[in-house]
């Protein structure tokens, strides 16, 4: 029996190679995002990838999963060529985390995708990407932004009313930062798009049958004191808290979620 009472969030991480020792690859994360976790009152893990049949282990001991940005989602895994202008990507970590994403979907699992993750999420599900924004999209914003200070704002997103984010944002219209060249395509069944950029770009992904699953396409954790940091990260740990307060999951049978 657990006797901590933090909920524990896992954060699912890249691999980087990286001197004094070249040639053994780390697991990293960056630290905003376990400060943005702290300082909603969760207890961060960082994940390794491992095997994908180890999905179910790893959530068994996690209250809620973060996917965190990274590389690019390798295109075959939603029936897809790369065109030039597609990033390199992680087989490893693709794979780890497409198995983490439907795990944590089946189970009920507090779910927060982060950049990346948010494509990650929808290509987990059954949806597709756009490979690169700005040659496959006509009048693109600007979604690679050169100054990603804390206070670094790059375009805004319209919130689409009734949804998690909505009652989070507080306001039809926020703003808020962009590091990507990818982004939602064909949204997965399931998912319902609760934001986009005005050039149509999806901004935000969200699953409104389970109990907390959002993906947002920019980087709150860059903001850590922006206000609508502050309320996704803390909803999210919320219901991280209910999860492991809950116990052990209903089958997700239960909840008709395939
Ligand atoms: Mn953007």
């Amino acid at each position: 029996m657990r006797t901590t009472s933090l909920p524990v969030v896992g954060i699912t991480s890249a691999t980087v190679d990286v001197p004094p020792v070249k040639g053994f690859a780390r697991y990293a994360v960056t630290h905003a995002y376990v400060h943005c976790v702290r300082q909603a009152g969760g207890l961060p893990v960082l994940l390794p990838h491992v095997e994908p049949e180890l999905a179910s282990e790893v959530l068994s001991r996690l209250d809620g999963l973060l996917l965190s940005g990274g590389r690019d989602v390798d295109p075959s895994l939603y029936g897809e060529e790369p065109l030039p202008a597609c990033g390199e990507s992680d087989a490893a970590r693709d794979t780890f985390e497409i198995a983490l994403a439907h795990r944590a979907c089946e189970e009920g699992l507090p779910l927060f995708a982060i950049c990346r993750g948010v494509q990650l999420l929808n290509v987990a599900r059954g949806g597709t990407l756009i490979q690169d924004v700005p040659t496959r999209v006509a009048g693109a914003l600007a979604h690679s932004q050169k100054t990603l200070r804390w206070d670094a704002y790059g375009h805004h997103v319209d919130v689409v009313a009734n949804t998690r984010l909505a009652g989070l944002a507080g306001a039809p219209r926020v703003r808020v930062n962009s590091d990507h060249h990818q982004a939602a395509d064909r949204v997965a069944d399931g998912l319902v798009v609760s934001a986009r950029a005005h050039d149509g770009t999806v901004e935000a992904l969200e699953d409104p049958r389970l109990p907390w699953c959002l993906g947002v396409q920019w980087h709150p954790e860059r903001m850590p004191d922006d206000p609508l940091t502050r309320r996704l990260f803390a909803d999210f740990v919320e219901a991280a808290h209910r999860r492991q307060a809950e116990g052990s999951a209903k089958p997700a049978a239960a909840r008709g979620v395939q």
